[in-house]
C-alpha cells in the first residue's frame, strides 16, 4: 500500500472507527459476488453507520482519486457490486446503516436507512399493519438501496410495479460528497427534473443512496395462492389473460416455471414435493396469487370461477389452489428456490430478458430451437415473471459436460443467439438485475447510440471524476 493509500484508510479510520475500515484478512464476502462470477481485490472495506460518514468518506476518496464500488447485501447477479482486480477500490458497505428512521401510517409512508434488509421492511410494515409489496428471493440478504439501486423487480411487480413505482423520495450522497435531501413523501411533486428516478436504476454509478421513502400499502384481507398444470406456454398466456380479467388488481402474481427448472429443484432439494412434475403433459407449471381487500371466502370464489373457466378453455390442465398460508409459502418457496437450485446444478448463463407478454411463446419456441441446434444437448432452464413479460432464460450446460470449459468456450456465442433473438421480438436484454459489468458490452451493442450518449453525458454531469462504480452500466 502506497503512503497516500495509508493516509487514506487512516483518514477513512478517523471517519468510521477503526473496526469499521476493513484492509486486512478474508475479505471474500466484500470482494466475491453471490454467483461466484465476479472477483476483485479491494483497497477496503468501509462500513460506515450515518449518512454523515458515507459523505465523509466520499469526501476522502474524491480527493485522494479513489474510486467507490457501493454494497448492499451483495446479492446482484450482473457483476456489480463487487470491485475490480486492481485493489484501489474501496468498498463502501452501508450494512450498518439499517435504521427506520420513520414511519407515517397515515401518509402511508415509511422512510428506511439504505442498508435495511427487505426482509426486515417487510417485517416492519407488516407489524405497523400494511404492506411493502417488494418481494423476491433474495429478500432475507438484499437492501433497500440494493433494491433501489438495480431498480429491482420481483414476484409482485404484476401489481405494485418495480422498486421504481414503490419509491417516492431519496437521500443520495454526491459524488462529490454533498448531501441531496429528497427524502419527499409525496405522491405528487412537479418541481422539475425527476433526479430521484435518475438514481434509481443506476446501479451505483451515479451517487450513493443513503435513505429512501417508500410507499406502503394496506395488507390484503385474504391472500390465495394456486399452481396450475399448463399445456403450454401459449396456453400460460392465455391463462394471464383470463386472471387480468377475472382478478383485476386482485391478480398479485404470476409466475411461470419449466418442467425442467422445477425438475432441476426436485433433484437438488428432494424434500420439496413439487406438483405436476411430469415434463410430457405439463411442459409449464404456473403460480398464481390472487389477494383479496373483502375476504378469504370472496378470493376463493374468484379464484375458483377463474380456474373452472380456465379448465373449460383448455388453458389448465390440472391445479391445486393452497388451503392455507403455510401450504402457500410451500409453494412459493418451488418457486424461489429455482436459481439456488440450478446454481446446485452448476455454473450457467443466466439471461433475465423481457419480451412483450404477446410474443414470449414464439420467442422460447425459435431461440430454443436455434440453442439445441448450435450446441447439442443443452439445457434450458426457463422461469420467470410471466405476468410482467420478464423471463430468467438460462443455459446449462450439457448433462455431460464440463459446466467450466462450456462457460468458457460457449458463452459468447450463446448470449449473442439469446440477444439477438430478444432484439427481434423487441425486448430489453435486461429485465430487472441491471447491467453492471456481465452485460456491459452488450448494452452497448444493443441500446441506441443516442440512448448511450445521453447516459454518458448524465455520468459525466454527475460524476466528471468518475469514481463511483466505474466500468459498470458504461465503460470507464
Ligand atoms: P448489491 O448486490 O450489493 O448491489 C447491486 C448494485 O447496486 C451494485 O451495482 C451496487 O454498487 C449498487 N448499490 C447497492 N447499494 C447501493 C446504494 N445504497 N447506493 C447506490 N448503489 C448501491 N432481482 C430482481 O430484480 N428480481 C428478482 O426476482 C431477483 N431474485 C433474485 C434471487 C436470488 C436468489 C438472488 C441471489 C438475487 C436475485 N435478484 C433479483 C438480484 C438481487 O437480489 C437484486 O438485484 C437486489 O436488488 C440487489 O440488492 P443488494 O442489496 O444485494 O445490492
Amino acid at each position: 500500500m502506497s503512503t497516500t493509500d495509508n493516509e487514506l484508510i487512516e483518514a477513512l479510520r478517523r471517519i468510521a472507527g477503526p473496526s469499521h475500515v476493513l484492509c486486512d484478512g478474508d475479505l471474500a464476502a466484500w470482494e466475491q459476488d453471490w454467483r461466484k462470477r465476479a472477483r476483485g481485490k479491494a483497497l477496503a472495506v468501509a462500513r460506515p453507520a450515518s449518512t454523515a460518514e458515507v459523505a465523509a468518506i466520499v469526501k476522502a476518496c474524491a480527493a485522494a482519486g479513489v474510486s467507490i464500488v457501493t454494497q448492499g447485501g451483495n446479492t446482484g447477479l450482473v457483476g456489480g457490486s463487487t470491485p475490480d482486480a486492481s485493489g484501489r477500490q474501496l468498498v463502501l458497505s452501508l450494512q450498518r446503516m439499517t435504521a427506520v428512521r420513520q414511519l407515517d401510517p397515515e401518509n402511508l409512508t415509511v422512510t428506511v436507512e439504505a442498508g435495511c434488509v427487505l426482509q426486515n421492511l417487510q417485517d416492519t410494515a407488516e407489524k405497523a399493519g400494511l404492506l411493502f409489496p417488494l418481494s423476491l428471493a433474495a429478500e432475507g440478504s438484499c437492501t433497500i438501496g440494493g433494491n433501489l439501486a438495480t431498480n429491482a423487480g420481483g414476484t409482485q411487480v404484476v401489481r405494485y410495479g418495480n422498486a421504481r413505482d414503490l419509491c417516492l423520495g431519496l437521500e443520495v450522497v454526491t459524488a462529490q460528497g454533498e448531501v441531496w435531501n429528497g427524502l419527499s413523501g409525496l405522491r405528487k411533486d412537479n418541481t422539475g427534473y425527476d433526479l430521484r428516478n435518475l438514481f434509481i436504476g443506476s446501479e451505483g454509478t451515479l451517487g450513493v443512496i443513503t435513505a429512501a421513502t417508500l410507499k406502503l400499502y394496506p395488507r390484503p384481507a385474504a391472500q390465495l395462492t394456486a399452481w396450475a398444470a399448463v399445456p403450454s406456454l401459449e396456453q400460460a398466456v392465455a391463462l394471464l389473460g383470463l386472471a387480468h380479467r377475472h382478478l383485476g388488481a386482485g391478480l398479485t402474481g404470476f409466475e411461470v416455471m419449466g418442467q425442467f427448472a422445477l425438475s432441476l429443484v426436485a433433484r437438488h432439494f428432494p424434500q420439496m414435493r413439487v406438483p405436476f412434475l411430469d415434463a410430457d403433459s405439463t411442459p409449464y407449471c404456473v403460480l398464481l396469487e390472487n389477494s383479496d381487500s373483502e375476504s378469504e371466502d370472496h378470493a376463493r370464489a374468484r379464484f375458483e370461477a377463474l380456474l373452472e373457466t380456465a379448465f373449460e378453455n383448455g388453458c389448465v390442465s390440472d391445479a391445486v389452489v393452497a388451503e392455507n398460508l403455510t401450504q402457500a409459502h410451500q409453494l412459493w418457496h418451488i418457486r424461489e428456490s429455482i436459481p439456488l437450485a440450478q446454481a446446485e446444478e452448476g455454473l450457467n448463463i443466466k439471461h433475465d430478458i423481457s419480451i412483450p407478454v404477446s410474443r414470449i411463446p414464439e420467442f422460447v419456441r425459435s431461440t430454443d430451437a436455434l440453442l439445441k441446434q448450435a450446441i447439442p444437448g443443452v439445457r434450458l432452464v426457463n422461469f420467470g415473471h410471466l405476468g410482467d413479460g420478464n423471463l430468467h432464460y438460462n443455459v446449462q450446460a450439457p448433462a455431460d459436460g464440463d459446466a467450466k470449459a462450456f462457460l468458457r468456450d460457449q458463452e459468447e456465442r450463446v448470449n449473442s443467439l439469446v440477444y439477438d433473438a430478444v432484439q427481434r421480438f423487441d425486448g430489453s436484454i435486461s429485465a430487472e438485475h441491471g447491467v453492471g459489468s456481465l452485460k456491459l458490452e452488450k448494452l452497448e451493442k444493443h441500446k441506441s447510440p443516442v440512448a448511450l450518449d445521453l447516459m454518458r453525458s448524465i455520468k459525466q454531469a454527475l460524476d466528471p471524476q468518475n469514481l463511483m462504480n466505474p466500468g459498470r452500466v458504461l465503460r470507464a
